[in-house]
């Protein structure tokens, strides 16, 4: 592209994105649609056609799309509208106010992901302006309710206008980020993420009194053994293919981790120790290790006893467990209730607050191998490694119809990898302006060879 076309561009994609962060989105109670609206008026001035669908008053979505000729798979560019909260208080800009400045567009949103949203809105156009010949549709949906488990989004979407955003191919946020191992920037891909079991246990006992405790059955020293257990429950150590190919790239990338993830790769069943090690070096790293190695148990909330000196009957707690792509929240619930066998499960009773299934695309596809490729063309050194997060997205939604789904939001480290992540759902988040044009570039050429 010619000097003055990218000058045009590195306008348009900051001017829509400062729009679009002006506008509140965040969710609770997310109020997407004048996001939703805005998104839909700057495609409409290209001649785009777009649907709008509320799941629920104030809660937008917007879909349009670009025909191809059906030779070739379709591809969804999927965002997601709403944010999480942010204080003006702790920042050094208003979060809402689009703020340009320093060359970096500022604000909630800025990588989480309205960013994304701009980059993939720049791309429809120019595939449209361009003329290009698509032999398959590029779909573009832009959606409410993620930071809120997307029920009322892409879960509402797929629900009930299925047709609309079913695609072959789906890329949304979760991987893109490059992170720098000797020099090289190294850019992730989500092809993986895992499931959620949210789920509460009740433990009951006898009331008494407080003076007298042996003659009472005291339900807090009940769910004590509980927590006892769960939390420090070490489960199976599995290997996803995913994190497995992570740590192969790494290994060849990466001389400060190379020899403790050779020795990982080749003896998973040594992780924990391997890790420990790991810890000495990198404590947060080697802990996103382990979590991407096992299913997990965290104790998230409690609550029990109602009064000084009456020993309680009842006490509730709250559970957090992530499963591996392969496992299911159905097993890991079995797991957990074998475990519990001797705190004895006539007095627990379990109550499901949300389950998701876990996804993992496959990473030996013509998509992936376009992603490597652009990427080598704008980045000559880079490498590309796929990351199975452990947190979720809305790409389980289009998982579930079949879709391969690929997290690639391509953001170079022009600030430290571990300072941006740091801004996502924190303080100051921003995304520079090469970035925009640098994603804008990458999604770009990636698209228009893919679906040409
Ligand atoms: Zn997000």
């Amino acid at each position: 592209m010619c000097a003055k076309l990218l000058k045009e561009i590195e306008r348009e994609v900051t001017d829509f994105l400062s729009g679009l962060i002006r506008i509140n989105t965040t969710n609770p109670p997310g109020n997407e649609t004048p996001a939703a609206k805005y998104t839909a008026e700057v495609l409409e001035k290209d001649g785009f056609k777009c649907e709008q669908f509320e799941s629920a008053p104030g809660r937008g979505n917007v879909v349009t799309r670009l025909k191809g000729t059906g030779e070739k798979p379709s591809l969804l560019l999927l965002s997601h509208l709403d944010v999480v909260a942010a204080n003006p208080k702790e920042w050094s800009v208003d979060p809402f106010g689009g703020v340009v400045k320093d060359g970096f567009v500022w604000g909630r949103g800025a990588l989480d992901m309205k960013g994304m949203t701009a980059i993939e809105v720049m791309t429809m156009k120019l595939l449209k302006r361009n003329g290009v010949k698509l032999k398959g549709d590029v779909v573009l949906a832009a959606t409410a309710d993620e930071e809120k488990g997307g029920e009322a989004g892409a879960g509402w979407l797929v629900r009930n206008h299925v047709k609309k955003v079913r695609a072959d191919y789906v890329l949304n946020e979760g991987g893109g980020m490059a992170f720098q191992a000797d020099g090289k920037n190294i850019y992730t891909v989500q092809t993986a993420e895992k499931g959620i079991l949210w789920f509460k246990i009740k433990s009951k006992g006898r009331p008494g009194h407080g003076s007298v405790p042996g003659a009472a059955d005291n339900a807090i020293m009940r769910m004590n053994k509980v927590v006892e257990k769960l939390g420090n429950h070490c489960s199976e150590i599995v290997l996803v293919p995913t994190f497995k190919q992570y740590l192969t790239e790494v290994a060849k990338e990466d001389k400060f981790l190379r020899e403790d993830v050779m020795s990982l790769l080749k003896n998973p069943q040594k992780a924990d120790q391997i890790l420990d090690s790991l810890a000495r070096k990198d404590n947060y790293m080697a802990e996103e290790f382990r979590a991407r190695l096992r299913m997990t148990v965290t104790p998230t909330m409690i609550q029990g006893g109602v009064k000084e000196n009456i020993v309680p009957s009842e006490c509730e707690a709250v559970f957090d467990c992530r499963v591996l792509p392969g496992q299911s929240p159905a097993q890991a619930l079995d797991e957990i209730k074998g475990l519990l066998k001797d705190v004895g499960l006539d007095k627990l009773e379990f109550e499901i607050i949300q389950a998701n299934e876990p996804s993992e695309s496959p990473l030996k596809t013509p998509l992936y191998e376009l992603i490597a490729g652009t990427l080598r063309e704008f980045d000559p050194n880079c490498a590309v490694a796929p990351v199975l997060l452990t947190g979720g997205t809305d790409s389980r939604f289009f998982r579930s119809l079949g879709s391969v789904c690929y997290g690639f939001h391509p953001v170079r480290p022009d600030l430290p990898y571990s300072e941006m992540q740091r801004t996502i759902h924190g303080i100051d988040e921003r995304i520079s302006i090469e970035n925009l044009v640098f994603g804008t570039s990458v999604l770009y050429n990636l698209v228009e060879r893919f679906m040409t």
